[in-house]
């Protein structure tokens, strides 16, 4: 089956997606613009806009975007890396939407997102959460029901919809994050949509194998460091930990070595 590259398409009534050509190591198949608007409204909450496109001939996922969405009442950003963003100005300048993150110095036309906020919009009431850890502007949006559709959280990179995110450090940080993770596994069964991969169903046990990859990541580190020093490089701790990834994730392996190193040393002090 071919990927639908910049067609739009339908999760549950109210969350739609066009998935970006922009495949890669980190973003999976592509980046997933999130479109929510419920049944009758007459405008959109769009939902990280996406990247500049790697191939400028061919359809441009910006006017996929606007194409699919009609009037946008406000571009919503799960964080600040340029997969998600790089475009919301693009969509401003095209709708004169606001953009609006936890990030101010990412916003424009409208306030920063506040954890506990609730967007009253698009006919949907969208809670926002603060979720940092995989950056420190992470945001995850929650709908807990809609008409009986049952309920749906947009999850940014903090969850992705196959494998593991990166805690990218410095910024991002490992101690948030697990405290993020343990958060979101308080949800009710709501349905994961991600900022890269595949929808997933049931939340919390989404969550709770993201907690217990860390932990056993965690556990792996130690053991290296007993084998290895103290004083070992992350690096070494990647080949030593990261013999089951692909060597070409070893970099991404190495930004959360370090978060782990950090928060290791931070667990001992
Ligand atoms: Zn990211």
């Amino acid at each position: 089956m071919s990927i639908p590259y910049g067609e739009l398409v339908t999760v549950t009534p109210y969350a739609s997606y066009v998935l970006q050509d922009n495949p890669g190591l980190m973003t999976l198949e592509g980046t997933n613009t999130w479109l929510l608007r419920a049944p009758g409204a007459d405008r959109t909450i769009l939902v990280d806009p996406g990247q500049n496109d790697a191939h400028p001939n061919e359809m441009s996922h910006l006017e996929a975007v606007l194409n699919a969405a009609g009037e946008i009442a406000a571009i919503v950003l799960t964080h600040g890396h340029f997969d998600h963003g790089e475009i919301a100005q693009q969509v401003r300048d095209r709708t004169g939407a606001p953009i609006r993150a936890i990030d101010p110095d990412l916003c424009v036309g409208a306030p920063a997102l506040t954890d506990g906020e609730i967007i009253d919009s698009a006919g949907l009431k969208i809670q926002v959460w603060a979720t940092p850890g995989h950056s420190s502007d992470s945001a995850s949006f929650v709908i807990d029901d809609f008409g009986g559709h049952g309920g749906a959280v947009l999850t940014g990179d903090t969850v992705l919809g196959r494998g593991t995110t990166v805690v990218a450090y410095p910024d991002g940080d490992l101690g948030s994050y697990l405290a993020s993770l343990r958060r979101l596994r308080e949800l009710g069964d709501l349905t994961v949509l991600p900022g890269h991969g595949p929808v997933l169903q049931h939340a919390p046990e989404v969550v709770q194998f993201y907690l217990d990859h860390r932990e056993q990541r965690l556990q792996q580190v130690r053991d290296a460091l007993q084998v290895l020093g103290p004083d070992a490089g992350s690096m070494d701790v990647v080949r030593h930990v990261y013999t089951d990834v692909d060597e070409a994730l070893w970099p991404f392996a190495d930004l959360s070595v370090q978060a782990q190193l950090a928060y290791l040393r931070d667990e001992t002090r």
